[in-house]
């Protein structure tokens, strides 16, 4: 059979074109971690080649003649067959790589690094006119971009797809608005009850005990160490060099037990869906996460619905006491769980709870779209900014640096499709676990004996293994039967937190 060469030349130039990204992802990953400074210039200039080798390979027309030649062996097939689900997903990105200029990506990127350089400068001094017209270049750009995709419905679509393949501003929306209604529903009813102490977590609590707790948790929820490690970073994320490589980087802060563990757990969860790919898809487009929200509801799926739990703390609380018995002896469960669970809104995306956080998001998203649609300029967005947080928050910031030069996204990426993978997440992670809990009604008991392997089996099996072979609306449908719905996370934090 002609295509069975043809089909190992093409897994071959896949193969290259993955580890030739894997190299950038451990540069990258050595730079936020152990690098000194001394190796900032260099470091750059190689990530800036192997960029460069590694778009090259993956547009090498070659490789979109080879791709001609075996769709008709691929259309050939059943449409659960390995091979074709192969070809057709190197033939999208394919599609994808190529129809954005070599010229225009390297225009961008330079524009990034010199934004992301003025807006490192520019927030601490608290001055947003420093970066307005880098920001104006950067809508441009934004525009430019999704101009290369002519037949999207919204302006902004291209961006979206990008992260969160088939997701689109006019499905979205709905979804989005009927979560913040619900939301600040919520959060008026917790306003008006007693305020939570979380006084039990604040106190000294030495990071290396920290780390050796957090590492004991992640290892029992499944994340394995001979495939990963993980190394502390200034802004946590998660790598993957390899099937067998899968590593987390966290951050800890020796003043609040409420943050390192959860970063740890956030990271490991999306650990746990690289390290649960099919090996013999490794090298492939096959084998990673399907989009940015698919992979962020594994994040807070583990953080927030597993280890926000009663039942896990049942299990955890008396380890965690003996780690740090000064600050925990006379702290009860229930006061715990409560500190944990507080929630408050504030002025900080990545420091909110789990009630407010959704809200963070989806004001960003709503500007973006505002931005790119030409209603909001760049000159207005602090002062929307902040009428945005009072309306849905009732919080404003007393300046910018806490307002719209928080987050790095804007300053170091496109505008648009960076923040609805977030609250995409939360609502996916939602759905899916209504999912398995109705396949595995035990679910939480086995949580409570410390038990993961119900939980993660169903996800490895369902979510995991399946790799890039469904979009996320696919999978969606495949695991709960209908479409996007924020009506599971909504039931979910209204019973967890109205009282
Ligand atoms: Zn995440």
């Amino acid at each position: 059979m002609p295509s069975e060469v043809a089909l190992d030349e093409l897994r071959l130039r896949l193969r290259e074109v993955s580890d030739l990204s894997a190299a950038s992802s451990v540069l990258h990953w050595d730079q936020t971690t152990f690098m000194p400074v001394g190796g900032a210039l260099s470091r750059s200039r190689q990530l800036a080649l192997l960029g460069r080798l590694s778009h090259e390979r993956a547009t090498d027309p070659e490789l979109g003649v080879l791709l001609d030649r075996l769709m008709p062996y691929a259309e050939s097939l059943p449409s659960d067959h390995n091979d074709r689900a192969l070809i057709e997903v190197a033939q999208r990105d394919f599609d994808l790589a190529i129809r954005v200029p070599a010229e225009f990506s390297e225009r961008a990127a330079e524009h990034m690094s010199t934004t992301y350089a003025a807006w490192v400068k520019a927030r601490p001094c608290n001055d947003f006119a420093a970066v307005l017209e880098p920001l104006e270049t950067m809508l441009a750009l934004s525009r430019e971009y999704c101009g290369f995709f002519p037949n999207s419905g919204h302006l902004a679509d291209p961006l979206i797809d990008a992260a969160d393949h088939g997701m689109t501003v006019t499905r979205i929306r709905p979804v989005f608005a009927e979560l913040r209604k619900g939301l600040i529903s919520l959060l008026g009813q917790i306003s008006n009850s007693e305020q939570v102490d979380d006084g039990p977590i604040r106190n000294h609590f030495p990071a290396a005990q920290q780390a050796k707790f957090s590492n004991t948790v992640i290892r029992a929820l499944g994340y394995d160490f001979e495939r990963g490690r993980s190394d502390p970073t200034a802004h946590p994320f998660m790598t993957r060099f390899a099937h067998g490589d899968v590593r987390i980087t966290t951050r800890t802060n020796k003043l609040f037990l409420g943050e390192h563990l959860f970063v740890t757990i956030h990271e490991a969860g999306h650990a746990l869906y690289e390290q649960g790919t099919r090996a013999d898809d490794d090298g492939t487009p096959l084998g990673g996460g399907t989009s940015s929200g698919m992979h962020e509801s594994q994040s807070r799926l583990w953080e927030n619905i597993v280890a926000r739990s009663p039942e896990f703390w049942s299990y955890w609380y008396p380890q965690l006491q003996a780690a740090f018995p000064e600050q925990l002896r006379n702290v009860k469960l229930d006061e715990f769980y409560n500190a944990i669970n507080r929630v408050e809104p504030s002025l900080i995306r990545t420091d909110a709870d789990e009630v407010t956080y959704n809200l963070h998001v989806m004001l960003r998203f709503e500007l973006e779209l505002d931005l790119l649609e030409g209603k909001l300029s760049i000159a207005d967005l602090p002062s929307a900014w902040h009428e945005r947080y009072l309306a849905d928050l009732g919080v404003m910031a007393p300046d910018d640096r806490d307002g719209v030069l928080q987050d790095v996204h804007w300053y170091a990426g496109f505008i648009g499709g960076a923040f609805q993978g977030y609250t995409l997440g939360n609502i996916i992670g939602a759905q899916l676990f209504d999912a398995a809990l109705r396949d595995t009604p035990d679910i939480y008991a086995q949580i409570g004996l410390g038990d993961y392997e119900p939980l993660h089996g169903w996800l490895r099996k369902h979510i995991y293994r399946i790799g890039r072979r469904r979009t996320p609306d696919q999978l969606i449908a495949d695991v709960t039967g209908g479409p996007l719905n924020a009506k599971p996370l909504l039931n979910r934090l209204q019973a967890k937190f109205s009282t």
